[in-house]
Order: structure tokens, then C-alpha cells, then sequence
């Protein structure tokens, strides 16, 4: 399997790769592209897997001092990118039958070991053509991507005035709200992670 020069040298110190470290790969270096590079962007991810480890070692290996979020309650995404610069924010949702083994080649695993070849041989197979079809394919195969633009209203707090969020009623100073495509809305609302919020 080709594996790009820059991927290869993760999958050298980790000792395997993984449909996981493909998609982070394959959507770092998306939105590297995207943002002309990733030093002033903000990233998140939903589970703490190898994805997470391929993102950092594209952050670092560029010489910034990555740092990924991991949020402990749901998102409505798998990852999502906040470049602070320009106020966009990208995020992707895996598709999962793209993405993942086939049921049936799943269910392999728990019986998988040395003495059973022919089922080694077939979920062997099966996740080296995930994973080059990940390599292969664009991200917008295996993802689907929005865009949204938002940024930090800047409107002098004066002593007890509130407004409130769009989405969720809450009351806000009018310095903690977002304009997100026009909508005012709370820091929550914009779909911003807090710590993302603390850099405006
Ligand atoms: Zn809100």
C-alpha cells in the first residue's frame, strides 16, 4: 500500500495504521489546505482515537503546539475546525458505511487468531482496502462537510443590559454574543467550543 511520506512516518513510530489515522490524516491535511495551513486553527474531536493522533502529528509536525479537544457530552460532528482568523468553522460527519468494516467482517473479530488463516486473511483484506480507499478517495467520499462563518459581536456592554441568544433564549451580554450567517446567539449556540471562546 502507498502511504504518503508524511502518514508513513506516524505509522512507522505506532507500528500500524489504521482506517482511524487514515480519516485524521486525510481531513488534517484537508483543512490545512483549506485554511493554507493549520497554525491558527482550533480543533475538536468527538472520540479520543487514532484519528486524534494522525491530527496532532500533522499540528506538531508543522511546528505548532497542537492541542485537540475531546468533549465529554455529544456534537452534532465528528470533528470540527475553528479558524480564528476569519471566524469559519468547518466540521465533518463521518459517513459511517464508508468509513467502517462491513458488518459481517466485523463480527470476524472476536474469532480472529493465528490458527483461523482464511478469516485472518479476509479481515486483513478487507481493512487494508478501507484503509486505501480512504487514502484514495477525496474526504468529501467519506465525510460531509459544512461551513459556517461566525464572529464575536462587538457592542459596548452597558451596565445590566442582556440580550438574549436566537437559539436558546438564554440571557447574554451583549460582549459574550455571536453573530453566526446573522443569527445573535450564545458562545453554546455558535457551536463553538468554550475554550475556543476565551481566544476572541
Ligand atoms: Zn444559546
Amino acid at each position: 500500500m502507498i502511504v504518503p511520506m508524511d502518514l508513513y512516518s506516524l505509522v512507522q513510530r505506532k507500528g500500524y495504521l489504521s482506517p482511524e489515522m487514515a480519516i485524521g490524516w486525510k481531513i488534517g491535511t484537508y483543512v490545512a489546505e483549506y485554511f493554507d495551513d493549520l497554525s491558527d486553527v482550533g480543533v475538536a474531536a468527538v472520540s479520543d482515537n487514532d484519528a486524534v493522533l494522525a491530527l496532532l502529528h500533522l499540528i506538531q509536525g508543522n511546528g505548532y503546539p497542537g492541542r485537540i479537544v475531546v468533549p465529554k457530552s455529544a456534537r452534532p460532528w465528528d470533528f470540527l475546525f475553528y479558524h480564528l482568523t476569519t471566524g469559519t468553522q468547518l466540521s465533518f460527519t463521518l459517513i459511517r458505511k464508508r468509513t467502517e468494516l462491513p458488518q459481517k467482517i466485523r463480527e470476524l473479530e472476536a474469532e480472529l487468531c493465528e490458527h483461523n488463516h482464511d478469516e485472518l486473511e479476509r479481515y486483513q483484506a478487507s481493512l487494508d482496502f478501507l484503509i486505501k480507499s480512504i487514502l484514495r478517495e477525496p474526504v468529501t467520499s467519506f465525510s460531509l462537510i459544512r461551513q459556517s462563518r461566525c464572529r464575536r459581536l462587538h457592542i459596548q456592554n452597558e451596565e445590566g443590559h442582556l440580550i438574549h441568544c436566537h437559539h436558546c433564549g438564554s440571557l447574554i451580554p451583549p460582549d459574550r454574543a455571536w453573530d453566526v450567517e446573522g443569527d445573535i446567539c450564545c458562545l453554546s449556540c455558535a457551536g463553538l467550543e468554550p475554550v475556543w471562546g476565551i481566544y476572541h
